[in-house]
């Protein structure tokens, strides 16, 4: 895979060697199998794949490269370029400016924004319309656009949907910058409408069916439906494209659903007709991440820690997946690790950070999950293990941990 020039902050001393010791045994990456780091005292058992993807790593190299090439500009992100404070925060420091929040609400108003200044496309791609908007502005949207191919890919998959005459179904969090811009991408060539989990695709199944009224349908869809979508007509032809990290069962159950849907309305024998044959768009991280996370629930553990900005969706359901067998704590990063007993943390079901007490057991060498989303640096990740070292009063001898990992797999 490309090499990407970011900076050497985000890089790190431990994990980095651990991840080139595990794809120099395996670069072809069959091997989901946990990585176990062991220190006197406390062993971390490491998920096979975790950090920064593809797309992370060329949308940072492209918006500091955008810094450097452009000192006497100003510099905008239409938002937050990706889910991780730290990160967003260093473009902060070095300048870059945010035009909206991650909700699409304005945070600099569009007549503040001239032809002159840099606007960056982030990882997640934007709609139509704020493109639109820019170019009308004369901005160049090309130059500095970090849009991920796997989300492209996504937007390419609708298009073809739309000119077979499939209405597409785009799985996703539909406040979510991505799952925005495939709508609106997905609008220009299909009918269009988002389901968030399983239950609203319940929900849509008996519209479909014709088990619930007009009213249902508009109380549920109407703000996430394309303009012109007709229940009654539009659904004889469906297809399912995803945001590119949501929970790949929960895609697979929604997708399985749904076909069954179409089979009762239209009869098995004619199911190609009226569902597209087509297998999920979620990217290749978050199958890596979330395969080598399943890997993770054949170990024991006492504890597991998930490290990841807390409006991240790929990381958010990593801690889905951890907290059906351990406790589980989704951290952003060392500072939430308070002292030895208290630990601040994103509880995902109160959709808030909490504080919660003796999170460690004392009383017995450690044995720790950890794992990261794509959108966290391994520099983080590696001031977690050291900061979890620290607080079990533990030097951790990071060479001769290393040492015996890279004897392992010799
Ligand atoms: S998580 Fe997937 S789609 Fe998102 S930026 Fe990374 S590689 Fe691209």
């Amino acid at each position: 895979m490309k090499q990407f020039d970011i900076p050497l902050y985000y890089r790190s001393p431990i994990i980095s060697r651990v991840k080139a010791i595990r794809s120099n045994n395996d670069n072809r990456k069959k091997d989901f199998s946990p990585t176990l780091l062991n220190f006197d005292g406390i062993q971390f058992v490491l998920a096979r794949h975790f950090g920064f993807c593809f797309g992370v790593e060329n949308a940072i190299e492209i918006s500091y490269r955008a810094l450097a090439e452009n000192p006497d500009k100003r510099i905008f992100l239409l938002s937050q370029m990706i889910h991780n404070p730290s990160v967003n925060a260093d473009l902060e420091k070095n300048g870059i400016e945010f035009i909206q929040d991650t909700q699409g609400n304005q945070l600099k108003e569009w007549d503040e924004i001239h032809p002159e200044d840099v606007v960056i496309i982030p990882a997640f791609g934007t709609t139509i319309e704020i493109e639109s908007i820019l170019e009308k502005k004369g901005i160049e949207t090309k130059k500095y656009n970090t849009t991920c191919p796997f989300v492209e890919r996504v937007w390419n998959k609708s298009e073809k949907l739309g000119n077979d005459d499939y209405t597409v179904i785009i799985h996703g969090k539909d406040k979510h910058e991505e799952t925005r811009a495939t709508f609106s991408h997905a609008k220009e060539h299909a009918k269009s409408i988002v389901l968030r989990d399983i239950e609203e695709a319940k929900i849509l199944g008996e519209i479909i069916l014709g088990k619930r009224s007009k009213a249902d349908f508009a109380k549920h869809f109407s703000t996430r439906t394309s303009e012109g979508l007709n229940f009654e007509t539009d659904f004889d032809r469906i297809g399912v494209v995803n945001q590119t990290t949501m929970l790949a069962s929960e895609t697979q159950e929604i997708s399985d659903y749904l076909a069954d849907i179409m089979n009762q309305k239209f009869g098995s024998e004619n199911k190609d007709q009226h569902f597209a044959n087509t297998r999920d768009t979620l990217c290749y991280a978050t199958n890596d991440n979330q395969t080598a996370t399943l890997a993770l629930l054949e170990e024991d553990a006492d504890v597991a820690f998930v490290i990841g900005g807390y409006n991240s969706s790929n990381t958010s359901h990593l801690v889905e997946l951890l907290e059906k067998k351990f406790k589980t704590y989704y951290i952003k990063d060392e500072t939430e690790l308070i002292d030895k007993d208290h630990i601040h943390h994103y509880d995902l079901h109160q959709n808030k950070t909490v504080d919660t007490e003796n999170y460690l057991p004392t009383d017995k060498a450690l044995k720790i999950i950890i794992t990261s989303g794509a959108s966290c640096p391994d520099s983080t990740v590696d001031r977690v293990i050291q900061r979890l070292g620290e607080l079990q009063d533990l030097n951790l001898d990071v060479e001769s941990a290393l040492t015996i990992l890279k004897n392992n797999f010799k």
